[in-house]
């Protein structure tokens, strides 16, 4: 799954937060993440997080992974690019400008996957014949909640 892809996937289980990748709701003894952030809403698309993680599994156990884990799927993310909103001088890798689109210039995720899209075709052009095997096919792996309540992406079509 393309990282784009990953982003408008997981926006569509989560409401939108700033600030923190996930938003968590306790519903009975259960915890449950129903919020995430455009890198938080990858996370769960990918299946790196999983919904019924709790606050603690996450932040005890697991930080530290996360972002190898993302980095190993995206490589590309390490890549220094400028903020892509006028009148900002921001520059930082990808995955850091994902946050601030995010948090500082308050993008809906749509309109961030977009960005990244673009970012993420050049890359793919780039990049064509080592990428063929596609990314790890954690999809695959982790098919449960999120493939049910998969909708439509512009890719699908
Ligand atoms: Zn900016």
């Amino acid at each position: 799954m393309k990282l784009a892809e990953a982003i408008l996937l997981g926006s569509t289980i989560t409401y939108q937060t700033r600030g923190s990748l996930f938003g968590f709701e306790t519903f009975g003894f259960e915890t449950e993440i129903v919020g995430s952030c455009a890198l938080g809403s990858a996370l769960l698309a990918v299946g790196l997080v999983n919904q019924k993680d709790s606050l603690l599994t996450l932040t005890v156990s697991k930080p530290v992974d996360l972002s190898t884990a993302i980095r190993r799927m995206y490589p590309w993310i390490m890549k220094a690019v400028s903020c892509p909103c006028d009148n900002c001088s921001e520059v930082d890798v990808v995955q850091n400008i994902i946050i601030h689109l995010n948090d500082h210039h308050a993008w809906e995720r749509e309109r961030t996957a977009e960005w990244v899209a673009s970012v993420e075709q050049k890359e793919e052009v780039a990049n064509n014949q080592e990428k063929k095997g596609g990314v790890l096919g954690s999809q695959k792996k982790n098919p449960g909640k999120l493939k049910s309540k998969r909708v439509l992406l512009p890719a699908d079509k």
